[in-house]
This record gives C-alpha cells, structure tokens and sequence, in this order.
C-alpha cells in the first residue's frame, strides 16, 4: 500500500519533469570529462554544434561511463534531420527505413548519430508494437521516448554537462533500471524492451525496477510478433555480452526463454543437455571479457548440438546412415530455429561446417587425419570437440590427440597415427563409458556410430 502509493507520488515527480526543465548537471559532480569520450563522437558533435544544430553523446556510453564500464560504441542524438547530417560528413549514409539513423564512420570506429525523435507513434501494429518512427521533435521528447531512465543522459562534449530528464543519474547510483513511462505500454511498443532489460541488469548489475519487471512474465509472448532478424540481433547482443550465463539466468527467471528462443527453451528444460550448453556460455563469456574474439557460428553451433544430437540419433535408429542422418538432422533443427529468430546466412555457414566436420575427428587413420587438419576449419571444429570433451560427451583424449597431431613431425605423426585406437574399438569402449550417469547431451550421439 504505501509503496503503491510512494510510486504514485514519484511517477507523479517524473511526469512533471518530462515536461520541465532537465537536471543539469555539471562535470564536478558526474566526473565524465571530454577526454575520456571517444574523440571522433567528440567531433561530430562539435561539427554538428558549429553548424547551428544541437548534438549531445547519449544512451549506453553515458551511462557505461557513469559506473566505470568502457563504453563499447558511442551514440549521438542531435536535432539536424538524416539528411542535415549526411550532407556534413564525409562517410555517413543513411541507413534504415522505418527508423533511420545515420552511420557516420571514421576509421574502424562507426557512430549512430539519430534525429530527435517525437513523442508521438507514427504507425503501429494491431498489438500496439512501433513499426515507423520518422517524426522528429524536440530534446525533451526524445528523452521520453528512450527506454530506461539510465539511457536517456545527454551529454554535452563542448560543456561536460549532463543533461537528465528523468532522475537516469540517481537511479543509476541506485543502481535501479527504471523504464520511463508505463512499462506496460513501452513493452507494447517495442516488446525487444523486455530482453533490453534483461541484458542491461545483467551487463551493469542492476536491478530491475519491480514495476518493469512484474510485467515481463505475461508479456513475453509478444515477443513472436518482432521480426525474426531483429530479434537475432538482440540475441547476439545478449549472448556476446561477456554476461551471457547471467542473462540467460535471468531470462529463465522471467520466462523469456519460453516462445523466443526454441533452442533455449529445448535446451534449459532438458537436463542432460545443460552442461554443456553452461559450458558454451562460460567459454563465450571468458573469451567476451578477455577480449578475444568470438564466432557467432561456434556459439550457435554449441547452442543447437544437443537438439542435432538428439535428431540425429533419430534418425539412425530408423534406418538412415550416418552420413545423410547428420546432414538431415543439422537442416532439420536450423530449419525449426530460423521460424523464430533468423539467423544470418553467414552464420549458418559457420554452424554447419562446425558440426560437419565433428564425426572426422574419430577417424584416426590413413590419410584422413592429414587432410583434416589442413581444412579451413580445423581450428573451429577442434576448440568445439574440446568443448564436447570438456562436457564430458567425448573422451579428453581425443581432442588431446589431436593437438598433438597437428603440432607434431613427421615421425611423431607416424607415431601417433599408430598409437590411435582404431575407430570401431574407440567407439565400442565409449560407448561402454557413456553408460556412467551425469554424461551430457553428447551422450546420445555416441550411442550412434560415428560416420
Ligand atoms: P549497448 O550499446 O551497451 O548495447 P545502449 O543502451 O547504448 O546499450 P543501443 O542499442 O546502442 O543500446 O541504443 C542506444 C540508445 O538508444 C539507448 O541507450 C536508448 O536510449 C535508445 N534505445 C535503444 N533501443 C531502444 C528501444 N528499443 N526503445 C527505446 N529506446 C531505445
Ligand atoms: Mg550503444
């Protein structure tokens, strides 16, 4: 009761700021100064400023750079139209239709510079969700219609100021992810809101605010009427957040992984497969954070191999070879995946090659080995074995063995290839092994022959 009520009296103070005034707020006390922003968002800032227009850094650098995270791109928000801004930069093009923002690049460095938007929907779906948003207005209502309170700082190179609408710096100190507006009708516009949330506390280590995160539960299902691409993009965000484990925690939390995800939602109810998607998640995270480079493909590929595993068993024990079984079951399961989240062609690429060349590793005689270790994709295909091994699906000496191979001379390759168990005895002792519980969801593969 009295919190319902502290609630009314604060969304009561947030609304009266919308239409006021923003807090502003000088580098003394925020502490961001010009020389820790990215130089080039600097420039065009102060390029656009030169020319009459105003132009401020804001969304996730703003508030990264608050609690101390580096920011990992810049965003700019200015009242110059798409047009205004191409005409000044050398390399800016315009870039979407139904929300255009213009790229301006320098280097390797791209910025999203974008118009101020309107506080008012241009065109909508019949679940209320935003499908164009090309009206343009002023600072104040693009502040609103910004996600989070945390996400609508501007701030100004030129003065270090921040300017805040909607109490972003206080509820960042608090460490409180607060949606603006009523979270309920901002999930309806933009139901991607609800995985934003989630990524963001757990990227930041915030807390969701209750009232925006009470809703998500039985909001989730408009989660089907984004675009498939889209949400591809918010998923990739998620998973190559370095805080991948935490967030699909927290999504599991909500309910979110149920109708988004197929591969999640397969692969968190099903124990035996857990390990080893865990596994995946914690490599991509180490590798995030330690800035190393990680391959969407690998990351699929691991998130999808128990339900190809499964398939694939399927389908040998109905009579298919080996072989085109895999071939079928990895079509199969892609096929599933792409009604809901589209991945890119590219991508699907990798995936495949990932898991075609998997069943080659148990051949470990004659000539093959040689050439397998000269294929383009050893290397992915390897840290993936590793990866099975270390789930407990295959043996740690096989991808051992294998890094030996690839490293070693001509006579200790000879050597090796001597000391390999044959392929029909290895398979046979594995799947005497395999019958020991707490096995992962490479387990049903083993159980078939390996092509
Ligand atoms: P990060 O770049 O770390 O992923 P971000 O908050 O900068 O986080 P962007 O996608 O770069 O995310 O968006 C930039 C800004 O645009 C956000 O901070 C927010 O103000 C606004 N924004 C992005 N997506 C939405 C959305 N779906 N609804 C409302 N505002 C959004
Ligand atoms: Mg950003």
């Amino acid at each position: 009761m009295i919190r319902k009520l502290l609630r009314k009296v604060f969304n009561r103070r947030a609304a009266k700021s919308i239409s006021g005034e923003p807090a502003r707020i000088p580098v003394s006390q925020h502490g961001i100064r010009r020389e820790q922003v990215s130089p080039f968002a600097v420039k065009v800032c102060a390029t656009l400023q030169a020319h009459g227009h105003q132009a401020y850094i804001v969304g996730g650098a703003i508030r990264d750079l608050l609690i101390g995270h580096p920011p990992k791109d810049y965003d700019v928000a200015t009242s110059a139209t798409p047009e205004e801004v191409r005409t000044l930069f050398r390399r800016a093009r315009i870039i979407g239709r139904r929300f255009r923002i213009v790229h301006v690049t320098s280097g390797a460095e791209t910025l999203e510079v974008s118009t101020f938007r309107a506080n008012q929907l241009a065109e909508t779906d019949r679940h209320g969700r935003v499908l164009a948003d090309n009206i343009y207005g002023t600072q104040a209502e693009d502040a609103i219609r910004r996600d989070f309170t945390v996400n609508a700082l501007y701030y100004d190179p030129a003065t270090e100021t921040i300017l805040d609408y909607h109490h972003g710096v206080a509820d960042l100190s608090q460490k409180t992810l607060r949606m603006i507006g009523e979270p309920r009708a901002r999930y309806r516009e933009d139901p991607v809101r609800m995985l934003r949330a989630v990524r963001l506390a757990a990227k930041l280590g915030l807390i969701i605010d209750p009232a925006a995160r009470a809703p998500i539960r039985d909001m989730a299902v408009l989660l089907e009427n984004v675009p498939t691409a889209r949400l591809f993009d918010e998923t990739l965000k998620l998973l190559l957040s370095g805080n991948a484990v935490r967030c699909i925690e927290q999504l599991r939390e909500e309910g979110l992984h149920h109708g988004l995800l197929p591969l999640l939602d397969v692969i968190l109810d099903q124990p035996v497969a857990e390990r080893f998607i865990w596994l995946a998640l914690e490599n991509t995270d180490e590798r995030v954070r330690a800035d190393k480079s990680v391959s969407p493909g690998f990351l699929f590929a691991a998130l999808l191999w128990p339900e190809v595993l499964r398939e694939w068993k399927e389908r040998q024990s109905a009579g298919e070879m080996a072989q085109p079984a895999l071939f079928d079951a990895m079509d199969e399961i892609l096929d599933a995946q792409a009604a809901k989240l589209a991945i890119t062609r590219r991508v699907i690429g990798d995936i495949k090659d990932i898991w075609a060349i998997q069943p080659r590793f148990d051949k470990r005689t004659g000539k093959t080995p040689f050439r397998l270790i000269e294929h383009p994709r050893f290397r992915a295909g390897w840290d993936f074995l590793r990866l099975r091994a270390l789930a407990g699906g295959v043996p740690q000496e096989i991808p051992a063995w294998w890094d030996r191979f690839a490293h070693a001379g001509h006579d200790e390759r000879e050597e090796l290839l001597r000391a390999a168990p044959q392929e029909g005895a290895a398979a046979h002792k594995r799947r005497r092994r395999r019958r020991k519980p707490g096995n992962d969801g490479d387990a049903a593969a083993e159980a078939a022959p390996a092509p």
